[in-house]
């Protein structure tokens, strides 16, 4: 459990041998954060040895869970990953002729999926293509001439760099990739009409890297365009804009080149503590955000500051910076959104809290907000501005935390008559 730089060392990753390697990092949406819930998942059925990776989130996999365990299959972990492991496990699948993409038929929702056999990695991606999955390739001339010649699956493009891999292409939404002794071979687990892009947009407003490519797009180049967009919807008079790191750095430069208003480094991010977003609880999310940031204030008293920041989720965490920018001297303090109101639950692998913790959902109006917060004016990003921002079509991206168009029912979330049922929690 922890950050890989605090579980392995030099050492314990010089002792892997092999020629295929599998790893996985993973905070906790479905299933507490505990050791079992740790991936790879390894298990050992009458296929032989697989090991599993997933990104995402499945919204049908309790429902399969509770009619496994209903006939007395055991589960180990609390994740909803494990159910692909219990469904390649079922005796009437295994002798299947496509074995694998019979069972990626039966789940519903967000993977992108690592399997590790023997002699075998193959990368699965749902038939909306909510997550990223990436195909690169390393030469043996390649940086780490040590590791030679192969083929690398990520989520990112930046993991790539990382390894002296070059970018192939995406796994597309729906296909199956498969890298054996022979290559990689493609095949598609769902017929072509069932392909419904959905990519997950808030990895270009929050979750990606900016030195990643996501779904066709550069990153960066993505939030930068989010920032000049919204400083045309949202302007103010200032003599300062600066943003919220790491994040909102991009939409900031966006947001001043397009207003003209120089920007500047308004807060110092502490690069010795961890993404508060991935701590498994609250209290630790809030401790970590305090010794996480701290104000310029030679750059902000007296001054009309803009502050730009990716999203606001719970809002707490910005309720503390307005406050300690008024205290640094600042004279108004604007915040600009890069993306909307977030107002629904995620079922799709982002774990955002449930809706009354949402601030948008739980106050409702901007003043409320502003109020609370404490800022001088908000603005969001409109859900057409976030669009315009990327190079697909527009119905190939997933807005539902925003519009509450779920491209896919979040079926164990609904009742047998076809209901959300209440409360709602993300992820
Ligand atoms: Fe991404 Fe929001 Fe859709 Fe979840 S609901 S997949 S966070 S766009």
């Amino acid at each position: 459990m922890g950050l890989v730089t605090e579980v392995f060392n030099r050492r314990e990753l010089d002792e892997l041998g092999g020629h295929i390697a599998c790893g996985h990092v993973r905070y906790s949406t479905t299933g507490s954060s505990r050791p079992q819930n740790i991936q790879p998942l390894v298990v050992d059925y009458s296929n032989g040895l697989v090991a599993v990776a997933h990104n995402g989130n499945l919204v049908n996999a309790q429902t399969l869970r509770d009619e496994y365990e209903a006939y007395g299959s055991i589960f180990q972990t609390s994740t909803d990953s494990e159910i692909i492991v219990h469904l390649m496990a079922r005796p009437e699948h295994v002798g299947k002729k496509d074995h694998l993409a019979h069972c990626l038929k039966l789940i519903k929702g967000a993977f992108s999926f690592l399997f590790m056999t023997k002699d075998t990695l193959i990368g699965a991606r749902d038939p909306q293509g909510f997550r990223p999955l990436i195909l690169g390739r390393m030469s043996a001339e390649g940086q780490l001439g040590t590791i030679g010649e192969g083929y690398v699956l990520c989520s990112e493009t930046c993991a790539l760099d990382q390894v002296g891999a070059d970018f192939v292409r995406e796994v597309e939404p729906g296909e199956i990739v498969t890298i054996d002794a022979d290559g990689v071979h493609s095949s598609f687990f769902v017929p072509k009409e069932e392909i419904k892009p959905a990519h997950c947009i808030f990895e270009h407003v929050y979750f990606a890297r900016p030195d990643s490519m996501i779904f066709g797009d550069d990153v960066h180049q993505v939030r930068i365009r989010l920032g000049e967009r919204l400083a045309e919807e949202h302007p103010v008079p200032a003599d300062i804009v600066f943003a919220v790191p790491d994040s909102g750095n991009a939409g900031a430069i966006g947001y001043s080149r397009k207003s003209k208003i120089p920007l500047d480094m308004g807060f110092i991010r502490n690069h010795y503590v961890g993404r508060s977003f991935i701590k498994p609880n609250q209290d630790e999310r809030e401790s970590v955000v305090a010794m996480k940031f701290n104000v310029v204030r030679s750059a902000v008293r007296g001054k009309r500051v803009v502050v730009v920041e990716d999203s606001l989720i719970r809002g707490t965490t910005f309720q503390k910076q307005a406050r300690i920018l008024r205290d640094a001297g600042a004279t108004e303090v604007h915040l600009r959104i890069t993306c909307p109101p977030t107002l629904n639950a995620c079922y799709y692998g982002i774990d955002f809290p449930n809706k009354d913790q949402l601030v948008a959902s739980r106050l409702k109006t901007i003043p409320a907000i502003e109020e609370w917060l404490g800022v001088d004016s908000l603005g969001y990003l409109s859900v057409e501005g976030l669009l315009a921002a990327v190079s697909k079509p527009k119905h190939h991206y997933c807005t539902a935390c925003w519009t509450g168009n779920y491209p896919v029912k979040p079926v164990d979330m609904m009742d047998k008559f076809g209901m959300e049922r209440g409360g709602s929690s993300g992820g």
